[in-house]
């Protein structure tokens, strides 16, 4: 965690360039495969920094995400996590978890039977992301929103509560069918995300 703290503080001096000088703007060396290549129509997976995940781009579609925004985003959820849920054999499994997540976000409209936040089932609902796999989430969005105002970090806590479970992440969330979701879980999102809209992330 405190490598993640260090990177942490790095990255946000990228990012925090937007209103500071310009010659600190660019991350530096990152190799060229870990990058995104805007005229790759192919499949292209794309590093987290700090993390063994990746961001699925597909059509070349590069710039809805950034790498660096996610990284922060996945550093404050961890950290935060640890907060609320401080029994460390839990943690170390939430951490590996995170860590090796293959992200995609795209825009595309997605219908699924779904439940809502209290645990009601809902017929081919419009949904904003999906936790599809222990290792694998899908959050809508478009080029230019905040991580914030998306699905990542609910989608997250699905994740982490999977990787404790193993055999589901708790889809019903509060509802009473699957177990795993609790009201601390809501707290840990609105959190995060109320951290990552601060700092513009
Ligand atoms: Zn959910």
């Amino acid at each position: 965690m405190y490598m993640h703290r260090a990177l942490l503080i790095v990255l946000l001096g990228i990012l925090n360039v937007s209103c500071g000088p310009k010659w600190i703007a660019y991350p530096q060396n990152v190799k060229s495969y870990e990058q995104c290549k805007p005229f790759n129509s192919d499949p292209q997976l794309t590093k987290v920094p700090g993390f063994n995940a990746y961001i699925m781009t597909k059509g070349g579609n590069c710039h809805i995400m950034d790498r660096q925004r996610v990284s922060i985003a996945m550093i404050f959820f961890l950290e935060e996590w640890s907060n609320i849920f401080p029994y460390s054999l839990d943690k170390d499994l939430v951490e590996k978890a995170i860590s090796e997540l293959l992200i995609e976000f795209s825009w595309e409209e997605k219908r699924r039977n779904a439940y809502s936040a209290d645990g009601r089932r809902l017929n081919q609902v419009q949904v904003s992301g999906l936790a599809t796999s222990p290792g694998t989430i899908w959050v809508k969005a478009r080029p230019g929103d905040l991580i914030c105002q998306t699905s990542f970090i609910h989608e997250l806590a699905h994740i982490g509560i999977w990787a404790i479970k193993k055999t589901d992440g708790d889809p019903d969330h509060l509802g009473p069918k699957y177990f795993g979701w609790t009201p601390r879980h809501n707290v840990l999102i609105q959190r995060v995300n109320k951290i990552l809209c601060e700092i513009g992330i």
